[in-house]
Order: structure tokens, then sequence, then C-alpha cells
């Protein structure tokens, strides 16, 4: 079996303003992580969580590849080894964190990688699901902006009501994070709802870190309300890049951050900001290529 993984999304070309869930949480988080991220385009360290969540997804999607009563824990878990080859082909740079001089590390990173696959068939059926889409590419256009981005998968009923499902690999949040866990959800919903008139009756976050399931039904009012805060941020955005005013944000994140040396808020100075930096800020497709990458 030929398995794609990350490819898929290099070949979506955005042009003119855009933005993700993800960056839109970066800059909501912190400004200057967004300028070094999106203007600076600094490197990050490869991420062993973030490999592994990269790897589990490749792995549940391609198990609706699979005939529905072939959906089993053992076919999917056989998935793990030709969807971590294609990760690494994509991105040779995660190669890194497999210890190639010890053959049972490959055993042991996809052993981590199963336990994941397993807490899933705790939660879901997959000889009971039949996605409409998987790894869906959605994009909507707002006053000129776009919004995009990729939904894990979407279920579609026989009445034309839409489940979006995404999938965590860490744990699920306390009460008090839920509202930024579902902003993400909800920018879907906003741009499902302008694609398809439709608003999607359920989001569903699916935490395999902790076997967990976060349901939210969002309605016309919700949506709305995104809307104008994607607007206002997207104003805040445009405004920070015209100004080159991008301000550190300090918390609890911090610790999880690459940029921690160049960050002013830890005694670290930012490199010169980049001539373009107001066009960068706003369109991050206009330096030649998309951008850095979505989760
Ligand atoms: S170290 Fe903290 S304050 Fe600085 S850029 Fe990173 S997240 Fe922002």
């Amino acid at each position: 079996m030929v398995v794609a993984v990350a490819s898929e999304r290099a070949s979506i070309k955005v042009t003119g303003p855009s933005l993700s869930p993800s960056r839109a949480a970066d800059f909501m988080q912190c400004p200057m992580l967004y300028r070094f991220r999106v203007i600076d385009r600094l490197p990050e360290a490869p991420s062993a969580a973030a490999a592994r969540g990269t790897l589990v997804h490749a792995a549940l999607e391609r198990a609706f590849d699979l005939p529905a009563d072939r959906r089993t824990r053992e076919a999917v878990a056989a998935l793990l080894g030709a969807c971590w080859a294609a990760v690494v082909e994509d991105r040779p740079e995660l190669a890194t964190l497999v210890d190639s001089a010890d053959p049972r590390a490959l055993d042991a990173w996809l052993e981590e990688a199963l336990r994941l696959v397993e807490r899933w068939f705790t939660l879901e059926d997959p000889t009971r699901l039949e996605p409409a889409a998987r790894e869906m590419y959605v994009e909507a256009d707002v006053d000129g902006l776009t919004l995009r981005g990729y939904v894990d998968r979407l279920d579609v009923a026989p009445d034309g009501r839409m489940r979006v499902v995404d999938y965590k690999t860490g744990r699920s949040p306390s009460v008090l994070f839920e509202a930024r866990a579902l902003f993400q959800m909800k920018f879907y919903a906003l741009v499902l709802w302008r694609m398809r008139g439709r608003v999607p009756t359920l989001l569903q976050l699916v935490y395999l870190g902790d076997g967990e399931i976060l349901r939210y039904a969002p309605d016309e009012h919700d949506l709305l309300a995104v809307e104008r805060k994607v607007k206002s941020l997207w104003a805040a955005i445009a405004r920070a890049g015209a100004t080159g005013d991008f301000r550190p944000s300090p918390g609890r994140l911090c610790g999880w951050c690459d940029h921690q040396s160049l960050c002013p808020a830890w005694g670290g100075t930012p490199p010169p900001l980049p001539e373009r930096a107001a066009e960068l800020a706003v369109d991050p497709a206009v330096a030649g290529d998309p951008g850095p990458a979505e989760d």
C-alpha cells in the first residue's frame, strides 16, 4: 500500500490573506510566538509528541481505506510501520526521533503509537463508520480573508447532518481550557457552514491520550461569535504587522516554546524584523511558500 501523509497538504496552495486555527491560536497565545513562526519562520526542533500525533493521524485516516469489516485493531496496528515510513519520507528530520542504531527503538516507538490506536477502538467503532471525508481541506472567504484548515474526519448522516471529528493524541483539557480546545472546532464549523450553508450538528474532539471525548453542538449564534472573534484577531494581526509590535505574552506554555532564547520576555533579542513583515503577517504565502506547517 502506498501511504501518503503530509505531502498531500503541501499540494494545497493558498494565495492571499489567510488564517488557520493553529496560527490564530498562536497569536491568541502569544503575538511574539506568531511572529517567530509566521514572519521570521524560525525552525523548531522536531517534537516526539507531534511526530507521534502525525503517525497516529495517518493510521486512523488509512484505517478507512480498509473494508468496514476489516477495520480491526490488528489491521490498523499493521498500518503503523508503513505510515511511519511515509511520515519520515515526507519529513526526513523526524527520523532523528528514533535511534536507528538500536534495533528495538523503532518497535518501542511504534508501540507507543499502538497504545493510542488501541484507545481509539475503546472510543469509536470504525466498522460502523463511513466518513464522508478524511483529512479534508476546508476554506471559506470571510470579508476577503481566507479561513482554512484540515478537518480530520467529517461524518455526514443520510439526512445531511454533519459531525466534525478531530483526533488529539494528548489528554483532554480541564474545564478551564475547554473553550480554547473548542475554538479550533468552531473555526472549522464556521468554515463548513460558509461552504455548505448548514451548521454542523456536532463537533467531537477525541482524546486518545486519556480516552475522553469532548462534544459540542454549535448553533449559528456561536459561529457568528467565532466569526467576529476571527475578524478582530485578524485586525490585531494586521496592526501588529504594520507596526512591528508583536508583544510577548509569557505564560506556562513558554516552557515548550522553542524560541525562549530570542524572546524579550526571557532576556533575548529577536532577529531584525524582515522588510516584508507587514505582508508576511497577513499572507503566509507571500514569500513563495505556504508558510509554517499546520498541526
Ligand atoms: S517564550 Fe513565551 S513569551 Fe516568548 S515567544 Fe515563546 S511563548 Fe511567547
